[in-house]
């Protein structure tokens, strides 16, 4: 290897440029003692006046610029690499494959402890308790430092605390906490992180039925001789997924690797780990966007050093460093939540499937209803396709009958014969879940005299009206005011609530049965942390007999006394512009009817809508995915669409409304034409005017992925070096996303 005064690093730096930047090792003096840092450490590195941690991507003997243009780098940060070789090609595969700039990139994959500079190897971290002397002294005593006497106060409430608790105390905290360790009054306790392991119980094994088997059986193979194979488990809602998932990660251990399991944002429920913990007695980590900084660089760091043998964990776990891997799974493939929506707009189930494909490892997908990118794969050959036809209770899948709203009269959103649904239901002692993707209490409010309805100011939208705190949101930008008297606009009329929300439904129904108890959850009622998991349990322990709610109900839950689903209103998405609309629409259908009749009982959903003859509720009605996908993939077949064609989205938004236009205008003209590369005219964004932005988007569609990666790597390099362009850009905010999942 080369000597340590030739050697020139080529590191990442998390900068928004789509390059690497060469550094030196060392200015000068004597390079005897300097060893040669391994490709995967980060260095501390000087960039525009400003010290950033970048990560050693290559070591190398040449650089393009001459030597006395090259600086050395602070200070080598690590004495190991932070990556294997195989996460580090992981990472080059997806800026090239997002076109994204890789040290972005790199970042993503870090904890941010360790973006930060961090040590490598955790650090325990601290807890603190009042002490016997503390407890015992007057806190009179402390009367001169009022910070120490805060605390000490806090303390007499809060048994114990962490840093974490500080987050919204003043600076100066950790030196009073230290004083008061010094005088005695505290006691300070290191907690030893301990990973989740299974508990003391005998290992507990659900006899797999026959179809659940075959799936096994058809995997075990590749588990055994490892080989990169992708699996679509195509299963109905309630057929036994997750225990399918937990039989082959007791293969997978059995052999001595370590397993993945990725699941949605709201997927990661206590009751799915306690299910895998109890199957599976191993060491378990845990890895989601709730931990703080402390506990995910700790849940990064034991998988990375294999005491963990399974992680759990959403989007960004697909990084897990997990140096014997040997299967991933996705459970509910088509999540919405596994692509990024900012930053480097990546889809960890894509990411996901590439990695196992570099390690030679099985990976396997679920759903109830698969993507049509991976249900396509499965038609074609790619995936190997896995169903499961039956739900694994035996309980059959319900029956869905439509309510027509042009017929029907609607109070409060309830149409009388959901009404006499709901109470049968309820006569019956079972449980209701009605789904409602609309919160707060009413979506417009009116003038009654004038006809004026209340818009944002900042946004291309309507205020909701949230009733009980009698204020107005925009569920765009967050803007919040209270609700006027009466219009602001004829200076005269009364507002009426237009529509409703979630807030005004559960009012209605609290007022019609008035014996039951109604468990609302949406956002608004679950901002507190674990204020989600708190209601989840309770819906499902029976604790409630009416549960209403928007999607965050709807998916992957098991609430088994549910014996009647109500859908309020399924027209959003049945002419909506979005091409993936009807998919997602369908998916949600799916995923709301699951929820009913999960056990002995057979369930029944209804459904309210203004179109019940579009030939979408066929397919609902006879819970047929497969004729629904096929109708949709030969539309998308015809049109070119995904998975057929290839998008990518490039977004500019900016205060003034034609500045973004403009850029795109510019990007459009300077794109490299292709005969299989379609550029379209640039458009503002179907909700143009968002917190006092103006949007707009240019959609790039290709034939063939090559073409898209090539024109659109090649336009952006063009835009690094163009001035004129740059200028353009400079004067928005632009992104460019590679597999769009919404065209706005
Ligand atoms: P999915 O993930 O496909 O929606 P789950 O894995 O949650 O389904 O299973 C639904 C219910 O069926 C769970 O309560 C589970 O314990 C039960 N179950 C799954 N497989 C079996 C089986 N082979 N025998 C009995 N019950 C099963
Ligand atoms: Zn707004």
């Amino acid at each position: 290897m080369a000597s340590p005064a030739t050697v020139i690093l080529e590191v990442a730096v998390p900068v928004p440029l789509r390059r690497t930047f060469d550094f030196l090792l060392m200015a000068d003096g004597d390079m005897s003692a300097i060893e040669v840092p391994a490709v995967g450490t980060r260095v501390l590195v000087p960039f525009g006046g400003r010290k950033l941690v970048g990560l050693i991507v290559a070591i190398k003997e040449y650089s393009d610029l001459p030597r006395n243009k090259l600086k050395p780098v602070f200070e080598t940060l690590d004495t190991e690499p932070v990556f294997d070789a195989h996460l580090l090609q992981l990472i080059r595969w997806m800026a090239g494959y997002y076109l994204a700039p890789i040290g972005e990139v790199t970042d993503l994959a870090m904890p941010q402890l360790l973006r930060q500079g961090r040590e490598l190897t955790p650090v325990a971290e601290k807890q603190w308790r009042l002490s016997d002397h503390g407890r015992s002294s007057a806190i009179e005593e402390l009367h001169r430092a009022p910070l120490q006497l805060a605390i000490v106060k806090r303390f007499m409430k809060a048994q114990v605390l962490r840093a974490v608790d500080f987050k919204q105390q003043s600076g100066g905290w950790r030196q009073a906490v230290a004083a008061l360790l010094e005088k005695g009054w505290l006691n300070e306790d290191i907690l030893v992180p301990e990973l989740i392991a299974g508990g003391p119980v005998a290992e507990k094994q659900i006899e797999l039925n026959a179809e659940q088997a075959g799936a096994v059986d058809h995997i075990r193979p590749v588990i055994q001789h490892p080989q990169f194979v992708s699996n679509l488990l195509h299963g109905v809602t309630g057929s036994g997924k997750t225990e399918v998932y937990i039989a082959l990660m007791r293969e997978v251990l059995a052999t001595g690797r370590q397993c993945l399991l990725l699941v949605p944002e709201i997927g990661l429920t206590p009751q799915l780990i306690t299910r895998v913990q109890e199957q599976l007695i191993c060491p378990l980590a845990v890895m989601h966007s709730a931990l703080t900084p402390g506990e995910r660089h700790l849940a990064w760091w034991h998988a990375r050093s294999g005491a963990a043998r399974v992680v759990i964990g959403t989007r960004s776990a697909v990084f897990a460093p997990l140096p014997e891997l040997g299967m991933i799974v996705v459970d509910e493939e088509h999540d919405g939540s596994f692509k990024q929506q900012d930053g480097v707009r990546y889809h960890a189930r894509d990411v996901a499937v590439y990695r196992a494909k570099m390690l030679g490892i099985p990976i396997l997908l679920g759903s109830a209803t698969p993507s049509l990118e991976s249900y396509q794969h499965a038609i074609s050959g790619r995936y190997q396709r896995l169903a499961l036809r039956e739900r694994a209770t035996r309980a059959q899948l319900p029956e869905v009958d439509l309510l027509d709203l042009n017929q029907l009269p609607l109070s409060d959103g309830l149409s009388p014969p959901l009404i006499e649904a709901i109470s049968n239901t309820l006569a019956q002692s079972q449980q209701v879940m009605l789904y409602l993707n609309r919160r707060g209490f009413a979506p417009v409010m009116m003038c009654a005299d004038c006809r004026h309805t209340l818009s944002c100011h900042r946004c291309d939208s309507h205020l909701t009206y949230h009733q009980r705190i009698n204020r107005l949101r925009c569920h765009h930008c967050g803007y919040e005011a209270k609700a006027p008297e009466h219009c602001q606009a004829c200076d005269n009329g009364a507002l009426v609530e237009v529509g409703e929300g979630t807030q005004r439904v559960e009012q209605a129904l609290q007022q019609r049965f008035p014996d039951a108890r109604v468990l609302r959850i949406d956002r608004d009622s679950t901002r507190r942390r674990g204020e989600l998991q708190e209601l989840l349990e309770q819906a499902s322990s029976g604790a409630a007999d009416i549960l209403l709610g928007t999607q965050l109900l709807s998916k992957g839950h098991d609430f088994p006394a549910v014996a009647l689903v109500g859908v309020l209103n399924a027209d959003q998405g049945l002419y909506s512009t979005d091409f993936r609309a009807s998919e997602h629409l369908f998916q949600q259908l799916v995923q709301v009817a699951g929820r009913a009749g999960r056990r002995a009982q057979a369930g029944r959903v209804l459904i309210q809508t203004r179109f019940p003859e579009h030939p979408f509720f066929d397919w609902v009605k006879q819970h047929d995915f497969a004729g629904f996908a096929e109708h949709l993939l030969a539309q998308r077949q015809a049109h070119q669409f995904p998975p057929f064609g290839y998008f990518a989205i490039l977004r500019a938004e900016s205060t003034h409304q034609a500045k973004a236009l403009q850029f795109l205008r510019h990007a459009k003209s300077s794109i490299p034409t292709h005969t299989g590369l379609s550029v379209l005219d640039p458009v503002p964004a179907p909700m143009e005017r968002r917190a006092g932005r103006y949007r707009a988007q240019l959609l790039l569609t290709a034939s063939r992925r090559s073409i898209l990666h090539s024109c659109a790597a090649a336009w952006l390099d063009h835009m690094a070096e163009d001035a004129a362009m740059r200028k353009l850009a400079g004067a928005v905010r632009w992104s460019l996303d590679v597999d769009p999942l919404d065209l706005y």
